[in-house]
């Protein structure tokens, strides 16, 4: 579990979430016995959805295997989610395994203690980072070994001013004798960013939210209804003709709330925000969940829609029948 949940999050935001998931599911029965919509629930806010699916299918994998997880690399590598990295750090934390552990921190440590150029995410530096690893792995005490690399890594060798003053490393280190410890590991390329104009609708319904499906963002999660918007289209036109019953046939339905900023990856999304004045809860593509305010805590869901529901929130109390239209469309944008 802290393996997975450490994958894409700090220590600090880890810690206290592996305390809860762990008290919500403390076997991997448990675990395997929950509902895909549960275990994305408990995940919330944590990011990078598809580390909860797969840790809940390879839950159902191992008690489908008799409820023991696989001791070593090959039996860890073969569930779902587990790449290189995870197997190696489970089978040697767990299981003494000698297997070498390379996580961002250890790449950057050994990039520095032996100077190995270019890009340590891949190509010809990541195999000799790796290489390294294996060579220099205490195979009577693979655990502590991988754990003390990790350690000094995100204690002592940081990424923008390395302590090596307390290195224990500092005497061997090749960029520490010649002062170029900034130049490892070296750049990667920058991913290029995509981004994407959607118009989102906040209808309600005697006091319930309108929720749908995400199939923009993250699979699974519930959200207000979306819809994606073509350069030189309107976003309110947009959304009324992908919701129809949602957004009604009437001028003025669809109130302009203002724009809210998601970033998922490389993704930017810039959301158009309209609040639906009346009209019936959308039911065009996929049916709706109708909850309360107090039933969205326990419902799998993203960041998005916090950042929606606060823009509503600001504009006004929403009120059991829907609420008078407060704005026009923003006028036809270019781009976006
Ligand atoms: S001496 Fe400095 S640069 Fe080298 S491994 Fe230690 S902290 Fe990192």
């Amino acid at each position: 579990m802290s393996e997975v949940i450490l994958q894409q999050t700090t220590v600090a935001t880890g810690a206290p979430r592996w305390e809860r998931f762990l008290s919500r599911f403390p076997t991997v029965a448990s675990l395997a016995a929950a509902s895909e919509t549960e275990v994305l629930a408990e995940w919330s806010g944590l990011g990078y959805y598809a580390r909860a699916r797969n840790l809940h299918r390879a839950a159902r994998r191992v008690v489908s295997l008799g409820g023991g997880i696989p001791r070593t690399l090959e039996g860890l590598r073969a569930l779902p989610g587990v790449g290189p990295y995870t197997a190696a750090a489970v089978a040697s934390i767990a299981f003494g395994v000698p297997a070498p552990v390379v996580d961002g921190n250890v790449a950057r440590v050994l990039s520095r203690l032996l100077a190995v150029p270019g890009d340590a995410k891949g190509g010809a530096s990541r195999r000799a980072i790796e290489a390294a690893a294996a060579e220099l792995l205490d195979p009577r005490s693979p655990a502590d070994h991988n754990q003390a690399l990790m350690e000094l890594g995100a204690l002592v060798c940081l990424p923008r001013a390395p302590r090596c003053e307390e290195c224990p490393l500092s005497r061997a280190c090749r960029a520490r004798a010649t002062g170029m410890q900034g130049d490892f590991p070296g750049k990667a390329s920058p991913r290029p960013t995509h981004r994407v104009r959607l118009a989102a609708g906040v209808a309600r319904r005697r006091g319930r939210l309108v929720l749908v499906e995400d199939s923009f963002l993250v699979r699974g999660h519930l959200v207000v209804p979306l819809v994606a918007v073509e350069d030189g289209d309107e976003a309110s036109a947009a959304l009324a003709a992908a919701w129809p019953r949602l957004a009604g046939r009437r001028a003025g339905s669809l109130s302009h709330l203002g724009l809210v900023r998601h970033s998922v990856l490389h993704r930017r999304y810039a959301v158009e925000v309209f609040e639906v004045a009346e009209g019936a809860p959308a039911g065009d593509r996929t049916r709706p969940r109708l909850l309360l305010p107090e039933e969205l805590e326990a419902a799998p869901r993203g960041g998005l829609l916090p950042k929606v529901l606060a823009l509503s929130a600001s504009a006004g109390k929403p009120s059991p029948r829907g609420r008078a239209p407060r704005g026009p469309a923003p006028p036809r944008r270019s781009g976006g």
